[in-house]
């Protein structure tokens, strides 16, 4: 098991499978873009499964892929079939070329999230510098997975006017609307607006009802909608950091470990395995490195964009 010194256990681990990504969203991309990673400082997919066979046997139970973007990878699709961990999760922009929905839908999914931040087809484009909102919207709608999240990062005077819309189209598709505030992880033009008051409105209109539903280590506050149509979300991690639940490892793609958002890399397995260590040294360093986990971040700044980091 992986147990840091202040009882919190890390269950969950997140791994990018590429730092690249299709669309170049304003506030995950700086403008002049990041240094990618060659080929071979990338995972690869067997290197990928046997630090699974670790994680499993460390007592992770919740496997999630992000990126970049995870089906911009070649051969994700073959990866995630091929993979036996039980049921994973997917964090994606569903944009991918080439993305066959057939193929993810028969896929071992217990839930998928996707990244929506409006229902205007020219804001998408502007904010994604250049997605295709027909696009993502044909294949959300062609999605026959059971645990849909859409995740929208909320931007003052950008889509802070879409709250309402963006959990009524969630509602007429049977997902769950999550609405993200926006981190600085670089200087941009975008403004940043607490989530808090939002909430709060939207429970004195009524729309939302007041109790909040937090599932243990959820990074969300959820409310259910008052209308009986499913829940709806805040990830706040800049007015109420989500330290105290901390259950997460994020492995990025090139076998970083990051213990938190916040944490300089330290850790890589990529390394590790390309020394020829074993399945023992590894395990052995992840303990160590769990126990080493500050109770919370020595500073709130990151220097890595999100999407070398998944998000
Ligand atoms: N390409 C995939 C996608 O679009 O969902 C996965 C990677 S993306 C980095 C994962 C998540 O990070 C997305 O939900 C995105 O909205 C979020 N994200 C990226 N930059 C962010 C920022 N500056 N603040 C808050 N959330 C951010």
């Amino acid at each position: 098991m992986l147990k840091d010194l202040h009882g919190r256990i890390m269950n969950y681990v997140r791994i990018s499978l590429t730092d690249k990504c299709n669309i170049r969203c304003r506030y995950c991309i700086p403008q002049k873009g990041i240094k990618s990673l060659s080929h071979n400082e990338l995972l690869r997919f067997e290197e990928i499964y046997l630090l699974l066979k670790i994680f499993k046997e460390l007592n992770i139970n919740k496997f999630r892929f992000t990126g970049g973007e995870p089906f911009v990878r070649r051969n994700a699709m073959f990866f995630f079939e091929k993979l036996n961990i039980g049921k994973f999760y997917i964090t994606t922009n569903l944009l991918s070329e080439g993305l066959d929905i057939n193929r993810l839908n028969n896929l071992n999914i217990g839930g998928i999230n996707i990244s929506l931040d409006t229902l205007n087809p020219e804001k998408y484009k502007w904010i994604t510098r250049g997605g295709d909102f027909n696009r993502v919207m044909k294949n959300i709608r062609d999605l026959q997975i059971k645990n849909i999240k859409l995740n929208a990062v909320i931007i003052k005077d950008f889509n802070e006017d879409e709250i309402k819309p963006l959990i009524n189209f969630a509602s007429e598709i049977g997902a769950t609307m999550r609405f993200i505030e926006k981190m600085d992880f670089f200087k941009d033009d975008l403004d940043y607006i607490s989530l808090d008051e939002i909430r709060k409105n939207l429970i004195s209109e009524n729309i939302l009802s007041e109790e909040k539903i937090s599932s243990q280590n959820s990074v969300s506050i959820y409310h259910q909608q008052t209308s009986g149509k499913g829940k709806v979300g805040f990830i706040m991690p800049v007015s109420k950091p989500f330290c105290n639940n901390c259950n997460r490892i994020r492995l990025s793609s090139d076998g970083a470990v990051k213990l938190c958002l916040f944490a300089k890399k330290s850790l890589n397995l990529h390394d590790m395995i390309r020394e020829g260590k074993d399945e023992n040294e590894i395990k052995e360093v992840l303990i160590k490195a769990v126990l080493e986990k500050l109770k919370v971040p020595e500073n709130y700044t990151q220097t890595e964009s999100m999407s070398a980091i998944g998000g």
